[in-house]
């Protein structure tokens, strides 16, 4: 049977599109490899957020002639944000070995496309494409509630790679929910660009992103739900009165930051000031006392001032969080007016920063020393705690179970636990 290779860049959503094009490939017949080696095809999922990012895919794609010639009929499919911004032509015509190219938002041809490219097979046609569950990672799955982004947010390129904000129908992701659970799914990820700005009116009726939550933890045999990335302006009472009750939804949030200075927060275009986002953090603080928050840093931003980037310190210190996902600005996108930060001084504010975030991280741990987590496990002695630590267990228990765990230590980024029953 021939076999498709799946190399994924970038976010969780990068990651959730790569299970979906899993499940096309399955659909047309085609089984996941292990490793390039086995695979007749190779799916490279892209990612443009950083140029980083965007140069190692094309550096990729560029050694990948030699592998596509070592085997005579294997294929080349390049998808993702990246050719999105390129565009599908200028890859074409920069990369002509290439079999079949999409971008992000026309991503709904890919199965027409696995067709004319790779031909039918007999088993294709006995497949279901809705019957394929994509099990990379059995018990805690993905599941993706919108595509594409309506903010407007000055150093984003998503809203123009991945369109508009669409939310999916509410009657579709609750049969994929269903089904997920059903094939073994004890947590279920939500995925979206602004996650909590989720809403659905179908005859007249409004289903909201708070409303979702509440329908999902219906399901039996879900245990927790997670979401990511939710937008720091669309919390509102409602979520948090249900957050407060209900424990399937899990104690951590990840709230980007962006910046703690106000000033660059507008010219970013976040919508909200350090008051609000400090008041939003202090009010899942207060209302789930086991609850965790991560976070994302940009340092380096056009403009920004030292005693801007000493706001941000502060609010890395203030914030407490578990984690922090700290960038240096990419500035590609910088037009020639704006007052670009030399790479030089954006490297001390970003090691500034990653000293105080990890500083912060390490008292969050200690601090769980001494409290019982529940959690889930993902292997046999490994699982996630609600507040999203990865938890190492005494002994050995069945993946999937949910177990209560008393936290004796901390090594490294992991917390050390005693199973209690
Ligand atoms: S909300 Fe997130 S995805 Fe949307 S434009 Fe802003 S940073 Fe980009």
């Amino acid at each position: 049977m021939r076999k498709a290779f799946i190399k994924t860049f970038g976010c969780q959503m990068n990651e959730a599109d790569s299970e979906l094009i899993a499940s096309h490939f399955a659909q047309a017949g085609i089984e996941t490899a292990e490793s390039e080696r086995d695979a007749d095809v190779f799916v490279l999922n892209t990612c443009t957020v950083r140029q980083h990012a965007e140069d190692k895919a094309l550096s990729l794609i560029g050694r990948l002639k030699r592998w596509k010639e070592e085997k005579k009929g294997r294929k080349i499919f390049v998808v993702g944000c990246a050719v999105e911004r390129i565009g599908e032509k200028n890859m074409t015509k920069k990369f002509p070995f290439l079999d079949a190219v999409i971008g992000a938002k026309s991503i709904g041809k890919l199965g027409e496309e696995i067709k004319k490219t790779c031909g039918k097979t007999e088993k294709s046609e006995k497949k279901e494409h809705k019957n394929i569950v994509f099990e990379k990672r059995p018990f805690s799955q993905y599941l993706t509630i919108m595509r594409g982004c309506s903010m407007n947010c000055a150093y984003c390129v998503v809203p123009s790679v991945r369109g508009k904000a669409e939310h999916r129908p509410l009657e579709e992701i609750i049969e994929e929910a269903r089904r997920k659970v059903a094939s073994g799914a004890r947590e279920l990820v939500l995925l979206g660009q602004t996650v909590n700005s989720y809403c659905w009116t179908e005859n007249g009726r409004k289903t909201d992103f708070t409303d979702l939550l509440k329908i999902l933890s219906e399901i039996d045999k879900l245990k927790r739900i997670r979401f990511m990335s939710p937008h720091p302006l669309f919390f509102n009472d409602e979520f948090f009165k249900e957050f407060e009750k209900n424990k399937k939804i899990a104690s951590h949030i990840h709230l980007p930051a962006q910046s703690g200075s106000d000033r660059i927060l507008k010219i970013m275009k976040r919508g909200y000031t350090r008051k609000r986002y400090l008041d939003t953090l202090a009010k899942i603080k207060k209302t789930r006392q086991d609850s965790a928050v991560s976070t994302d840093f940009i340092v380096g931003f056009p403009d920004e001032t030292k005693k801007d980037f000493e706001e941000t310190l502060k609010l890395a210190q203030e914030g407490e969080f578990s984690l922090a996902f700290c960038f240096k600005y990419s500035a590609r996108h910088c037009k020639e007016s704006e007052n670009i930060i030399p790479e030089k001084e954006k490297e001390e504010r970003l090691n500034l920063l990653l000293e105080t975030v990890k500083q912060a991280s390490k008292r969050i741990f200690n601090s769980r020393i001494g409290k019982i987590e529940d959690v889930l496990l993902e292997t046999e002695n490994y699982g996630r705690s609600s507040a999203n630590f990865k938890v190492r267990i005494d002994k050995h228990v069945a993946p999937g179970e949910m177990i209560k765990v008393g936290i004796e230590g901390v090594s490294k980024n992991i917390l050390l636990g005693k199973v209690l029953k």
